[in-house]
This record gives structure tokens, sequence and C-alpha cells, in this order.
């Protein structure tokens, strides 16, 4: 990995106008004789993103829509900024790779769209913070093998994911450990029955007690998919199978997930519920940086409680468990299927309850095969995109 001659790690970020790219600038301008932010890129929002350009002084701006490049490089020019202006998903790929622009990449991008930038950066060796949990569920074994054979360094952002980072030795050896539990605040709506989801619209849905997030993982939180997809994505990042890994409702979301080792020690990470301590465990790695979040005041926060999760009110949950166990390409089925029911959700054309419904009907339509290779894992994305969406069309679910 090329060093820039100022010593300066040049930070790519990807995903950079969501919550975790605003979160993870935010950190590194804290951090001016370390860090900076070299390539910003976003999906659609060309004025968020050049307002990003305008504090963080990119060498490069990414808008992922090929259509919007014109009026991006406009208004990077009437900023006066020397920013170079690209569009589409290919140009994420080449500044991924490319040792000049960034040698540290903050996956950030939401969804299966954020695959191809991701698989771009590890195999170019770079130090990957990965927040883009799904491309590891579409991908995670082919994205773990591409890490290891380009020497590239993976830093699990997801809260729970880097919690078990920092307790497992700093070679990431799992050998010792017997049991992950991932802790989940448990969602807008712990507590309630099935009866009581009926009517939920998106905006109770994107109302997290405890984290400030994307809407997309907003609502995968509030169905229990989000805990779903991480089971898969720490079985990919720490060698687990699914019978060592389980799920602790912690409504409080201080205690941030356990590993339990073979000699009967229980270690945790605990903190604020706030991303830019995860993300300054990235950024710094693997030196610590201040983060901007407090240290936790537990004689103020009182108590910390734990329950079993509710898989009949939340079937995502077993829904993901499921697909797990079963391996191939059923994670990259689950997560498409997933994708497009949350998107209907979110756009008022799916009921709450309808979104594990349409996950199973996928899932049922198309049985599981060999994840042989990246083509058949996209195939399996593909095709359980169009049996999602045609059900949607033919009205079946609602
Ligand atoms: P967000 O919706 O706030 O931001 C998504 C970002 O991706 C935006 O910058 C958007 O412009 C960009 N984007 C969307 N579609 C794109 C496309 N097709 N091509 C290129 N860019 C595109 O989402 P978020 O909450 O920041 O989450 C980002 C990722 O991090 C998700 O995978 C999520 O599961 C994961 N994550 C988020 C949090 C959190 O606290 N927000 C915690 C853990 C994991
Ligand atoms: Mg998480």
């Amino acid at each position: 990995m090329a060093m820039a001659s100022d010593g300066l790690r040049r930070v790519a970020v990807f995903g950079a106008t969501g919550s975790i790219g605003t979160s993870a600038l935010d950190v590194i301008a804290r951090h001016p004789a370390r860090l900076r932010a070299s390539v910003l890129a976003a999906g659609r929002n060309v004025d968020a993103l050049v307002t990003l350009c305008v504090s963080h002084r990119p060498d490069h701006a990414v808008i992922a829509d090929p259509q919007l490049l014109d009026t991006l490089a406009a208004a990077l020019h009437a900023a006066g900024l020397g920013t170079t202006p690209h569009a589409g998903m290919a140009a994420l790929d080449a500044l991924a790779a490319d040792d000049d622009a960034c040698d540290t990449v903050v996956a950030a991008i939401v969804g299966a769209a954020g695959l191809d930038s991701t698989l771009a950066a590890l195999r170019a060796g770079k130090r990957v913070l990965l927040a883009n949990k799904e491309s590891l569920v579409l991908a995670g074994e082919l994205m773990l093998q591409a890490a290891r054979a380009a020497g590239a360094t993976i830093v699990p952002i997801d809260s729970e994911h880097n919690a078990i980072h920092q307790c497992l030795p700093a070679d990431g050896d799992c050998s010792g450990v017997a049991r992950i539990v991932l802790t989940a605040s448990g969602g807008p709506f712990r507590g309630r029955s099935r009866d009581q989801l009926a009517d939920i619209t998106p905006t109770q849905a994107v109302a997290h007690p405890k984290w400030s997030m994307g809407p997309k993982i907003s609502v995968d939180s509030a169905t229990l998919m989000n805990k779903g997809l991480e089971l898969i994505e720490a079985h990919h990042l720490f060698g687990m199978p699914a019978d060592r890994l389980d799920v602790l409702v912690h409504p409080q979301s201080l205690v941030h997930s356990f590993v339990e080792f073979i000699d009967g020690s229980t270690l945790a990470q605990l903190g604020l519920p706030d991303m830019r301590t995860a993300l300054a465990v990235g950024l710094g790695y693997p030196d610590r940086i201040a983060s901007g979040v407090a240290g936790l005041d537990l004689l103020h926060h009182g108590r910390l409680d734990f329950e079993a999760p509710d898989t009949d009110a939340f079937p995502c949950l077993a829904l993901a468990r499921a697909a797990l166990v079963a391996g191939g390409t059923a994670p990259a089925l689950l997560n498409a299927a997933n994708e497009v029911a949350v998107s209907a959700f979110l756009q008022g054309r799916l009921r709450f309850l309808a979104i594990p419904a349409l996950v199973e009907h996928v899932l049922a339509a198309l049985p599981a095969a060999d994840a042989a290779s990246l083509d058949v894992l996209r195939d399996a994305d593909a095709r359980a995109r169009g049996v999602a969406t045609q059900a949607l069309t033919t009205g079946t679910f609602h």
C-alpha cells in the first residue's frame, strides 16, 4: 500500500453524504495532521456532495448517477474547487484501486450497490473500513478471499463487529473463542406483538430509539433483519459457524457485543451509541484516536438490561439465520429480497408485516444453490429482485 509523502492517510469515503459517511468525515476533520479525505462519493445528491467538497477539499468527487456528471462539474467549478469530478460506478472502482487516490476506503454505500467498489478496494490491498454489510451478506466468502490474497486489512465498522474486533487478539485469531453474542437494541417496536405491528408507518419505523442512521438500516433494525444480516456478517468476518453466534436484545445499546472465550472469560466493548467511535478505531488503526464521543458514565446510565429476541413478532431474524445455515446463494437471495421489500415499504407500497412475507416468498420460489462464483451470486441477486418485484407488481403482497 502506497503511503503519501506527507505521511497523511488519504481516505476515500464512499457514501459520503450518508449517516456513516458524515460521521467518518467528522472524525477525519479532527485529525488534519493524520487524515485527509481524498475522495468523496455519493449516489445522486450533488448539492450535498459539493457542500462536503467545500469543507474537505478532496482531490476527487464521484456521483454514482452518470447523468449528473455535468451538474457536478459545474457546481465544483462554481465553488472554485480544484476537485476532479467523476460519475458512474466504474469510477468508484478505479479510484478505490488507485494508489495515488487513496490508501484507506470507508465503504459506506447502502445495499448491494456497494459490492463492486468494496471488492475493488480489497483486491487493491487497501485498508477497508467496512460499514456496507450487504456486500458481505451477498459475497462474504469471496470478499474475505480477495482481502487475504491482496493483503488488505478489513476493519469492521458495524458497531457490533467493531466491538468484537476490539475484543479479539490483535491478529484476529478466533481459535480461543467459544461463542460470539451480538447485542441488538430491539428497535422501535421492541415488546410489541405481531398484531401490534400491523399499521406501522415508514415514519414510525425509521425513528430508532438509540441510533441515528439512514432509512434502510433503520427499517432493518425495526424488523430485526439488521441483526440477521449481522449474524451472516459475523460468520464471514470471524469464521464462526451459525451455532456459535447468538443474539441478545439489550435496549440501552451501550454494550456493543460479547466475545465468550473457551476459558470462561467474556469480553465486551461498551460505549455511547455513536458510530464515530467505531470509525475512529478504523481510521486510526491500530492506534487509538479521538472521535468526539464522550466516555461512558455508567452511574448516570444506571442499568444494563438483556432479553431474548422475539422471533414470532420479528421473523426476519429467523429467516436470516436459516439463510446462513443453508449457505450458498441463500444469503444473497435474502438480502436482495429484503432490499426490494424495504424500498417498497419506505415508498408506502408494502405493509410492515409484508416485509418478512415477501422475503420468505422469494426464498421459497428460488431454492439456494452453491455459490461457486461472483457471477452466480450476482445472478441470484438479480433473480431475487425479479421475483420480489413481480410479486409487488401483481399485488400478491401489499
Ligand atoms: P445512508 O442512507 O445514510 O447513506 C447511504 C450513502 O450511500 C449515501 O451517501 C448515498 O448517496 C450513497 N448511495 C446510495 N445508493 C448508492 C448507489 N447506488 N451508488 C453509490 N452510492 C450510493 O446509509 P447509512 O446509514 O450511512 O448506511 C450505510 C451502510 O452502512 C449500510 O450498509 C448500513 O447497513 C451500514 N451501517 C450503518 C450504520 C449507521 O449507523 N448508519 C451502522 C452500521 C452499519
Ligand atoms: Mg450494527
